[in-house]
């Protein structure tokens, strides 16, 4: 039987899952195999032909680590019979990981459609305003996915148009939604400093809720609303 084709919510309906969702249920019910690897290049890969998915010992135990599994499991789910006979997703995620292909963009889409499905997330967070924005931090911890994909769940989701900036230290890290129609400091990252904001441990007191956002800043412009947001910590 080919279950190939199946969306993140007939899974999710299908295997009754609840929130958070049980990653190992869906890869057992499928023969799914996730093995640890030292590899510094991805946070992951899948390997199509033996339905193994191979994920880095950095991110072993952190929100990346399900954010990752499911990015892998939607490139099994969402080929085609021609395209899973190759081996590229492979390669794809290990040597190219930042490019942004549509194969790619799809397997996020999945990944963040799996770990919050519509079903359970869209009617608690489509009427949040945005000066409520902390609320979402409760739901990623709960969803267990990074403050990041919950925010950007929000922005896909919310009846208002916003757009959301996220700041490390005094550096633009990360940014969603509409566009800024004002000069902002562009991307400076280093990759260990997104790595932070990503990749909290699911143990930290960080990732507990004991965030210290030292500053928000939220900018009204009538139909846009811009919520900046400061991250500092001395962890790491
Ligand atoms: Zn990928």
């Amino acid at each position: 039987m080919s279950i190939i084709g199946l969306t993140a919510d007939e899974i999710v309906k299908d295997l009754n899952l609840t929130i958070p969702i049980n990653l190992n249920k869906i890869c057992e019910n499928y023969n799914i195999k996730i093995l640890y690897r030292n590899i510094n290049s991805a946070d992951g890969y899948f390997i199509p032909t033996k339905k193994k998915i191979i994920i880095s010992n950095k991110i072993k135990g952190t929100y990346k680590e399900r954010f990752t599994i499911s990015h892998e499991l939607g490139h099994y789910f969402n080929v085609n019979d021609k395209t899973y006979e190759l081996d590229a997703y492979c390669y794809s995620d290990y040597k190219a990981k930042q490019k942004q292909s549509k194969l790619e963009r799809e397997a996020d889409e999945f990944a963040a459609e799996l770990l919050m499905p519509k079903a359970f997330i869209k009617k608690k967070i489509e009427n949040i305003d945005i000066k409520d924005w902390k609320k979402l931090i409760e739901l990623s911890l709960e969803y267990e996915v990074s403050l990041a994909a919950m925010l950007i769940k929000y922005i896909d989701n919310s009846y208002e148009k916003n757009r959301i900036g996220c700041f490390y230290n005094n550096r633009l890290i990360w940014q969603y939604g509409n566009q800024f129609d004002f000069v902002i400091e562009q991307n400076i990252l280093n990759g260990q400093e997104k790595m932070n904001l990503y990749t909290k441990n699911r143990n930290s007191d960080w990732i507990k809720g004991n965030y210290d956002f030292t500053e928000e800043v939220l900018i009204d412009k009538g139909n846009i609303k811009y919520l900046l947001i400061s991250v500092y910590t001395s962890e790491d």
